[in-house]
């Protein structure tokens, strides 16, 4: 089990970082999670684009496709992957003093390693959520290491037997803490525009490509939390998740709590994109 750091292919144990690095005394940095399917990274000119998008929004320059291409193959050759999550992260690097503004430009620390991934290939079973309203920052567009909101939202959620918080800022839903939602009402798709309350999820853009051709109305505006309660169906998407369907918003059943009908034409037709990717 190998792990990329500044240049280096180490043992999970040997990687170590100063505690100078600005990730570590500020959070100082941005990450990205890249889903590999039998050795094959996914969508991952998407994962790169966003990757682009959230160091250039920082201010740290980015090393480029070529770079990261080369990680990703490298990555999943020296471990062998078959299925797996991608984890990069960038942080700002390490300077000799602790000062909010970067004293001129530290070269940044980059590292790279993998996680389980268990690919599904049937309709998970619909879980349960809870509302909360969302207390991060106002650039969630912005892939950052500093997810102390997330957390915080996903302990509430565990303490409730939730697999995820659904956040709501101003009476609308944003997203889940690591995932977005879609959710389905007289047969049109309803989810957040993708600004800067969100973060736009590769799935997400992945399932409106999908549902696009599948025919489906899909509205990209946002969702009132008041009218959870008279949803058809609700799905979350995210890397690690893919579609997850789910029954019940706090004590509300979502219909009869059962996966519903565009629900699982899009699991399916995900898993079908899943397959073709894979021929
Ligand atoms: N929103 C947030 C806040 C997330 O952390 C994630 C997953 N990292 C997502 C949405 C889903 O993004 P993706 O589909 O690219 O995994």
């Amino acid at each position: 089990d190998l792990v990329y750091l500044n240049g280096e292919w180490l043992a999970p144990e040997n990687a170590k970082v100063s505690v100078f690095d600005r990730g570590f005394l500020f959070a100082d940095g941005i990450y990205e999670v890249i889903p590999v399917y039998q050795g094959r990274p996914f969508l991952a000119e998407h994962h790169l684009a966003r990757l682009h998008n959230s160091l250039t929004a920082i201010g740290i320059v980015d090393q480029g496709e070529h770079f990261w291409r080369a990680l990703i193959n490298e990555l999943i050759a020296r471990n062998k992957l078959s299925d797996a999550l991608l984890y990069f992260q960038v942080t700002r690097g390490a300077e000799a003093k602790r000062s909010h503004l970067p004293e001129g430009q530290p070269s940044p620390t980059i590292f790279a390693n993998h996680s389980p991934l268990s690919v599904h290939w049937n309709t998970p079973e619909p879980a349960k959520v809870v509302l909360c309203d969302d207390i991060r920052w106002l650039r969630c567009d912005i892939k950052s290491i500093s997810l102390l909101g997330n957390i915080m939202l996903k302990q509430f959620a565990q303490q409730h037997n939730a697999i995820e918080p659904i956040l709501q800022r101003n009476g609308y839903i944003t997203e889940g803490a690591s995932s977005n939602y879609f959710a389905v009402k007289d047969g049109v798709i309803y989810t957040a525009p993708a600004n800067h309350l969100i973060l736009p999820g590769i799935t997400r853009m992945w399932v409106l490509r999908l549902a696009q051709q599948l025919g489906l109305t899909v509205r990209e505006e946002p969702f009132p939390s008041a009218d959870l309660a008279q949803l058809d169906e609700l799905f979350l998407t995210s890397s690690s998740r893919e579609v997850q369907p789910i029954a019940q918003i706090d004590d509300i059943i979502i219909a009869d709590g059962r996966c519903g009908p565009i629900t699982k034409q899009l699991v399916e037709a995900f898993h079908q994109s899943k397959r073709a990717h894979l021929a």
